[in-house]
């Protein structure tokens, strides 16, 4: 008999009584025992239920009993019965027990208890084994899964952009340096400069970024393609929605323009967020409970007012507003908070960039919708954006959702090869380190657009978390890379 012959504790409780016997692996959640039995709650993270499992003493030999502990890791083979008790349908009366791993039980960190998110934090190589943590990753899966599934469906292509690359597309030079010198005695130039030239690739590199400016050369080829990679930023800010490493979806579209970049975005996010509420049903309702919790801990004017499951179906149910970056500052300076001088920066001329509290102001006390905000001053975008009539906006569009801030960040590119160089001249980008880049505007250039979604942010929106270090499985930040 191959020793993987078991069954998921999903399947049994899904097929219900039909099985007869049954062999389950998993991890001990918690053991009580009295004289005359003993009953195990087993875990083996195919879904959020313990499956209960009965060892009788006579039956089970009292040695083995002993070592099954929180912690424990255990095979038990037995008969499926309806369960005596109220909290399941069925359970295992167990024939023979193996304990696969044992577990020091009061030296086990992760015990049946609540820990607090830090403490879990510094023990995230356990922390998938309680609850919400492994809700929060079978959501973060379907989600992923419902990515690929909505542009496999729409025929997008995916594309494996650069993971070491030389340029910024940001622009806001947050890189994280790739080099194989000597640090302690790098080669240097005549004029004293460190000799990138002697590096492994003979230039300066970085971790990218954003994998759109690569995305942008396929999408100028195969219509409408899409990245879901990982990205990295040296940004110094401990907040709760930044993390250095993060994986962002990034579509890119030929043939589209601002609008068409718009719908896409939004028919998008409804979709895979749909998506996780038919699929990760469970995994939701146990997490709208914890995030009910949550919300009876904070002040009344803190407090949401829909739960969790509750602005997820609102999100996938209504329309996205649409404002301009202008209708918004106008909003933002007649505000309540901007007079009362509530923000920390306060708004006062066209051109300023909004910050979270802007954006948060606009979703979830203005609006009470996600926000498509659009047509913002160049000056605060990049250079790739393209240029309306204007002459002051970019057509950049940034998606803001309630609790999270930004979640999207999009443009129509600018496909004009003289608009682009002038506005690369502008802003001192090298001509020459971007001549690929410049290529695609000199042959057969045409008006295109694309967007990036931070993943994690997602999650968070999806799962309710207040923290992004909490939906990753090891969250990378300024002084944390353990694991
Ligand atoms: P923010 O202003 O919030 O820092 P950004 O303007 O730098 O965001 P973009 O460069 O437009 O963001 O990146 C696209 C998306 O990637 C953002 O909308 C956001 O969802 C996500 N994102 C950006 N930076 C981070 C980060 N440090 N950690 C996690 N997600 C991020
Ligand atoms: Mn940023």
């Amino acid at each position: 008999m191959a020793f993987n012959k078991r069954i998921k504790i999903k399947d049994l409780i899904e097929q219900g009584a039909a099985q007869t016997s049954a062999t389950l692996m998993g991890w001990v959640r918690t053991k009580r025992s009295n004289k005359h039995v003993s009953f195990i709650a087993l875990n083996d993270g195919s879904c959020i239920q313990n499956y209960q499992i009965v060892a009788d003493p006579n039956t089970i030999p009292e040695e083995t009993l002993r070592k099954i502990n929180t912690g424990a890791c255990i095979r038990a083979l037995g008969k499926v019965v309806a369960s005596q008790g109220s909290g399941q349908a069925t359970e295992l009366l167990a024939e023979e027990i193996q304990v696969l791993g044992e577990s020091d039980a009061e030296k086990y960190p992760i015990q049946p208890k609540k820990h607090s998110m830090e403490f879990l934090r510094e023990n995230a190589h356990l922390r998938m084994r309680t609850n919400t943590f492994a809700a929060i990753f079978r959501v973060r899966h379907n989600l992923a899964f419902a990515v690929h599934e909505y542009f496999h469906k729409k025929g997008f292509f995916l594309i494996h952009t650069p993971i070491i690359t030389a340029s910024d597309a940001e622009g806001a030079g947050e890189t994280f340096r790739v080099t194989m010198l000597d640090l302690k005695n790098p080669p240097k130039t005549d004029s004293g400069q460190i000799d990138f030239g002697q590096d492994f690739f003979e230039r300066e590199t970085n971790l990218t970024v954003s994998g759109q400016l690569e995305g942008e050369l396929a999408a100028l080829a195969l219509s409408e393609i899409y990245t879901f990679g990982p990205t990295f930023r040296a940004e110094n800010s401990n907040t709760t929605r930044h993390l250095a490493e993060f994986w962002m979806i990034e579509p890119e579209m030929a043939f589209y323009d601002a609008e068409d970049n718009q719908n896409l975005a939004e028919e998008f996010l409804q979709y895979i967020i749909s998506f996780a509420l038919e699929h990760s049903k469970e995994d939701l309702e146990f997490l709208d409970k914890r995030a009910a919790e949550e919300e009876k801990a904070k002040k009344a004017e803190l407090r949401s007012e829909m739960g969790l499951l509750e602005r997820l179906q609102f999100v996938t149910e209504n329309k996205f507003v649409r404002v301009s970056y202008t209708e918004a500052l106008d909003i933002l300076r007649d505000s309540k908070p901007n007079k009362k001088k509530k923000f920390t920066f306060p708004i006062t001329d066209w051109g300023t960039d909004l910050q979270s509290e802007h954006e948060r102001y606009l979703v979830e006390k203005h609006f009470k919708k996600p926000v498509i905000l659009f047509d913002y001053p160049k000056a605060i975008k990049s250079f790739y954006m393209r240029q309306n009539e204007d002459g002051k906006t970019v057509a950049a569009m940034d998606i803001l959702f309630p609790g999270i801030g930004e979640i999207v960040g999009g443009s129509q590119r600018e496909e004009r090869l003289d608009l682009l160089v002038d506005r690369m001249k502008e802003l001192g980008i090298s001509r020459e380190e971007m001549w690929w880049y410049l290529d695609t505007r000199k042959f057969g250039t045409t008006p295109h657009a694309g967007f990036g979604l931070g993943f994690e942010r997602l999650v968070q929106f999806v799962t309710g978390m207040g923290n992004i270090r909490d939906v990753i499985p090891f969250p990378r930040t300024p002084g944390n890379a353990e694991f």
